[in-house]
């Protein structure tokens, strides 16, 4: 059966690293009819657009998408893409291994984490109100009013909803992962002793699902600054993590350093009907063109998004493949090297034709 799915390259290092991912998809031999699209600099630059509508549309047609990276500027001009496709799409769950592969440089060996990060609310709304504007004055009037409170008049604020609707879809999503995935526990990170209406309901919400899953899947609870320490001192405890959205996306990134980096971490973005998969890392713009960043996060995401459309023998092929050449350390990019500064680095096309060669020894032998 043909696969339909939409392909995104992104933009900064996205083309690079995404069509290093796709050969690698194909040679595992799965059928896959590509649509690709284009989002962010390079769809502003050909169609005036940063996320034209057909990238929405395709991706509701195809229900699967494997995206590059895109960037966004800091501070000013538009909102994250990125967050733009997660919210349009419903995408609610991200989904973000932390697992360790022999031959990769970390601190540590035999790391299997899963972070299940909320990805629809929290600070991530983009509900926000600028300093010195009309709104932000009478926010901050109607606050004083409300509460006593007084907020400075020289504020920003930023709005920081948490649903009990999401919290529940987030955190049952997690126990249901644990159990099809045979993890044995859930954390719930959060920070509900200082933000009791909004953390403070996503924990209550947790432990309600929890107790739903009791017997079959352990459940503890953690405050996300002593579980920061814990990661970095003790990432064996833990199995599942389950977070609002911006905890989420901190601790995924600490979860990326505890086994190689960003180089090495995929992800996924899940929906009730949708799922798009991509790599945590960015657009690395400096190494636009270069041919120079580590395909393997992308790789890793197709793997995901393989094992996502029930291509499982595909999908072992190629994370085997993926680990083989990693574990070997000659055709791997500059990251990977003991040394970053090794001239024996690869760029990001030969990495992957190494992979590829190594499918194709695997899947003669199975
Ligand atoms: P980044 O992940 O792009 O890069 C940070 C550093 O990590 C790079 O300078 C590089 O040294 C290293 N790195 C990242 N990916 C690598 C790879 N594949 N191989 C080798 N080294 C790699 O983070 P940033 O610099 O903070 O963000 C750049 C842009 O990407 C920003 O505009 C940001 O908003 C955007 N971004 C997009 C996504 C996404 O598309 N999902 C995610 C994160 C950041």
């Amino acid at each position: 059966m043909s696969h339909h799915i939409t392909l995104i390259p992104g933009d900064g290092i996205g083309y690079e690293v995404s069509l290093a991912a796709a050969r690698c998809i194909e040679a595992c031999g799965v059928d896959i009819l590509w649509e690709k699209v284009l989002a962010g600099q390079d769809a502003l630059e050909k169609t005036g657009e940063l996320l034209p509508q057909n990238v929405l549309d395709s991706i509701r047609k195809n229900k699967i998408a494997l995206k590059g990276p895109i960037t966004t500027p800091i501070g000013v001009g538009f909102r994250s893409v990125n967050v733009a496709i997660r919210q349009a799409l419903e995408l609610f769950a991200c989904v973000r291994p932390a697992k360790s592969y022999p031959g990769v440089k970390s601190r540590f060996k035999d790391i299997d984490l899963v972070i299940v990060r909320e990805n629809s609310e929290d600070l991530y709304s983009g509900i926000e109100f600028q300093e010195g504007k009309p709104e932000t004055q009478s926010l901050i009037a109607q606050i004083k009013k409300d509460t006593g409170k007084n907020i400075r008049s020289d504020s920003g604020i930023s709005i920081k909803p948490i649903s009990k609707f999401a919290s529940e879809r987030i955190v049952r999503y997690a126990f249901e992962y644990a159990l099809k995935n045979k993890r044995k526990k859930v954390t719930c990170v959060h920070k509900a002793n200082i933000m009791k209406f909004t953390d403070g309901l996503f924990l209550q919400v947790a432990r309600q699902v929890a107790s739903e899953f009791s017997g079959k899947i352990a459940f503890e609870e953690a405050i996300v600054d002593n579980m920061a320490m814990q990661l970095v001192q003790k990432p064996h405890n833990y199995d599942v993590l389950v977070l609002p959205n911006l905890y989420g996306d901190i601790l995924s990134d600490l979860c990326a350093g505890l086994v190689g980096g960003l180089g090495v971490a995929p992800g996924a973005n899940i929906g009730a009907e949708m799922a798009v998969f991509e790599a945590v890392h960015g657009s690395a713009p400096k190494y636009k063109g270069k041919n120079k960043a580590d395909p393997t996060a992308m790789i890793l995401s197709g793997v995901l998004m393989l094992r996502h459309i029930q291509e499982n023998k595909a999908a072992d092929i190629l994370e085997e493949a993926v680990s083989q050449v990693i574990a070997e350390g000659k055709f791997v990019t500059y990251d990977l090297k003991p040394d970053p500064l090794d001239p024996s680095a690869v760029g990001t096309k030969e990495m992957a034709d190494a992979i590829i060669e190594k499918i194709k020894r695997i899947d003669a032998k199975s």
